[in-house]
This record gives C-alpha cells, structure tokens and sequence, in this order.
C-alpha cells in the first residue's frame, strides 16, 4: 500500500510513522508553513483541559494512556529525548471570587472522574512559594508535558528510519489516490491522508480555521514555579520546560493566518503578577502559531470525500497525537472506525463559527 501525509507537524508525522512501521509505503508532502502549530505549542498534555464533552474525555484520555508507551518506543528508535515529564498542574484561581470559581469547578472534575486535590491560599503557597497576592486557591490534578519540538524531532527522525519519503513542496489539490503539487507534479498513491492543520480547507471544503496563539519562552537559571501553572478562566499558563526554560502562553485570537507578534509583553506582565519576578527574566523568543478548528472545536478524524483527514485539534493536538495516529493508520489499514473515532468523522454537521473574514464570503 502507498499512502501520501500532506502536513509533517506531529499529526501527519505520527500517522506517518505508524504506517510506515507497518510496511506501508508513505510519502510526505510539506511546504513548511509560518505559523505552524507543532513547534509553538506548550506541550501540556491535561485531558481535563478546557471544556470537554464525554466523547471527547474519552479520546483524551486513550491518548494520555498511549503516551507512555508511544513516547518510549520513538525514544528507544531515535534515541532522542522528548522531554516527556510527569509534573502536576496546579490550577489557580484569583481573588475576588476565588472560592466560587473553584467549587464550580471542582463539581464539574467529579462530574467527569477526574481526580484533582482543592488547596486554599496558603496551601497553593506551600506548592508554589513564587505566587503573587491575587491568587486565591486552587486545585492540582497529575499531568504531563512534553517538548512538543523534541517530539517533531524524534518523529521526523523516526519517518526516516522507516524509509518515508519527504517533499518540501506544496499540495495544491488532493484526490482518493493523488496528490497535485503547486510545482505541477503528481504523487500517485492508493490513499491519501489530509494533516494539513489550519490550511485544510484550501485542500478539501471542511470549515478548518485558524485561531492563532502567542507563546513567550524566557530563560531562567532557577526554576521560579515548579507546576505546570494555570489561571482558571483565564488564557495564561506558566510551563517550566527542560532544565532552563519557561513557557509563557497563551494569546487566543481570530485574526486569520497574520503571523505577526504582539503580544509579548502583555503575557510576560500578566505572568509576573502571578508569579513576581518572571518580568526579570531574559527573553528568548516569541512565537505565534494557527491552532486548526472546526465549529465544534472537535478533531476531525476519517473519511471525507473519498479523503482521510487528520486534523481540526483546536488546543489538543499534541495531546491527541498518538490516538490520533493509532485510529488513522487502524482505519486505513483495517478499515476500522472505533468507539472513539466515531463521534468525530468529518461528516457530521460543522457550522462555521470562524468571526473573522466573513465579509470575505
Ligand atoms: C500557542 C499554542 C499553544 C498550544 N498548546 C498546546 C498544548 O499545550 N497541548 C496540546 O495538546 N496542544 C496545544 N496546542 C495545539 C497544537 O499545537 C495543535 O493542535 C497541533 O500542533 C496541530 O498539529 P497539526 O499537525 O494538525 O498542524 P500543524 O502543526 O500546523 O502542521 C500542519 C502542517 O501542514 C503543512 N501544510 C499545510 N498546508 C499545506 C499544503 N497545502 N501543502 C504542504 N504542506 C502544507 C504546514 O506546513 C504544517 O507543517 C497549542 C497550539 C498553539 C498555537
């Protein structure tokens, strides 16, 4: 069997990678496009994340249970390290209003099963010494992270192990069984995967929009926060990463495929009233990448017009990539749809919710 990955971020990577370890015969096709959201995402990987219906629950958290053994694997092949680390999220909330937002919050947890520990003022501080005043109280649940440009890395580095073919070009048409590059060339194929992130409606009509995030890293030469560390109702999070950097994150904007950065100093302002002292630290980078959503907010997983797509993972795509590798190559190798790719095929109804562009249409 030949199969053509349009997108080398990690969705299309690992579907590659799974294929290819199961003797299919896998081309990649990728222009890499500014703005991709692979390499700018924090790498948490919390599959109580954000409001989750149970569906979704589920296709977290199978993909939280794989990662262990996907990460080990890719480790063992490559012999890179992707930085996969247990470390806790400690969830604040801010004063005033703090107790209200965290009993809320704690109901929907044990709603959902989700085991998590309450920790008023003074305990948030006995975990976190660094917080500021205004945080209120808390709660902490067991999570991970991972290098989200180490795992490219290591994929990139395992596809090639397995012999997958890259092109740096771009797909400008797709088919049951081809792939029409920009450059006039034609990739003939027996099936063709569709992992082009936020730019997957230029290849097939699937409302995929992008919902563009900024990131800060700063370095540090001792660590200021311990946790992974989230405000509650609020898009700003602290993600140590390695040995000396943090990750500061992040904006959430409909803007369309605009790259620029701007909102540096906005994120490091709000981060040192959280944790003081985090305005001091040396910047490294900003980087901005398109997060690929559909309506819904949900990924987009199977078949489409003759088409196997892979995307539309909103703010999970890292989390979701090793199911997500698992149920694609499971399907096109077996033709099996599970339990928990079916509530996320692409022909469902998708509104398009995108609120920029619309007097484009
Ligand atoms: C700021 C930010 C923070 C995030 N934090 C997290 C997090 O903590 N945890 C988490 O789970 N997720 C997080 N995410 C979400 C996650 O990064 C994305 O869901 C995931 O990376 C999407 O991966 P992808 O492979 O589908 O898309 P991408 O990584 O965008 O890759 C798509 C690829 O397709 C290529 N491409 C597109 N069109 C074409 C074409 N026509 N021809 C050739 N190539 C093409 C592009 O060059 C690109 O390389 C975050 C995202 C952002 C932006």
């Amino acid at each position: 069997m030949k199969v053509t990955v349009v997108g080398a971020g990690l969705v299309g990577l690992a579907v590659a990678w799974r294929l290819a370890q199961r003797g299919v015969s896998v081309v990649v096709v990728d222009e890499r496009r500014a703005g991709a959201a692979s390499r700018v995402g924090a790498g948490l990987l919390i599959p109580a994340g954000g409001r989750v219906s149970r569906h979704q629950l589920a296709l977290k958290g199978r993909s939280a249970e794989l990662y262990p053994h996907f990460i080990g694997e890719l480790e063992e092949e490559t012999g890179l390290d992707c930085q996969f680390r247990d470390v806790d999220t400690l969830t604040v909330a801010l004063e005033p209003g703090a107790q209200n937002a965290l009993s809320g919050m704690s109901g929907c947890l044990r709603g959902l099963g989700i085991e998590h520990e309450l920790l008023d003022k003074q305990q948030c501080r006995e975990r976190e010494p660094g917080l500021g005043p205004e945080v209120g109280g808390g709660y902490l649940t067991a999570d991970r992270s991972v290098n989200p440009e180490a795992l490219l890395k290591a994929l990139r580095e395992a596809c090639s192990s397995c012999s997958v073919e890259f092109l740096s070009e771009a797909a400008g048409a797709v088919s049951r069984s081809s792939v029409t590059l920009r450059s006039g060339g034609v990739v003939e194929c027996d099936r063709v995967v569709v992992a082009a992130g936020a730019w997957i409606e230029e290849l097939l009509k699937l409302p995929v929009y992008p919902v563009k995030g900024e990131v800060v890293l700063l370095e540090w030469s001792k660590p200021l926060v311990y946790h992974h560390l989230c405000v509650q109702r609020e898009s700003l999070y602290l993600v140590p990463r390695g040995e000396s950097t943090l990750v500061v994150g992040a904006t959430e904007e409909e803007v369309g495929f605009d790259v620029a950065s701007g909102w540096q100093r906005s994120l490091i302002e709000r981060a040192d009233r959280l944790v003081p002292g985090v305005g001091q630290l040396k910047i490294l980078e900003s980087r901005v990448g398109f997060r690929p959503k559909v309506g819904d907010g949900l990924p987009l997983l199977g078949e489409y017009q003759g088409v196997v797509v892979a995307g539309g993972h909103y703010r999970n795509g890292i989390l979701l990539t090793p199911v997500t590798a698992e149920l694609i190559s499971a399907y096109l190798l077996e033709g099996e749809i599970s339990k928990f790719m079916r509530p996320f095929l692409p022909d469902r109804d998708l509104r398009d919710r995108r609120t920029w562009g619309r007097e484009k249409k």
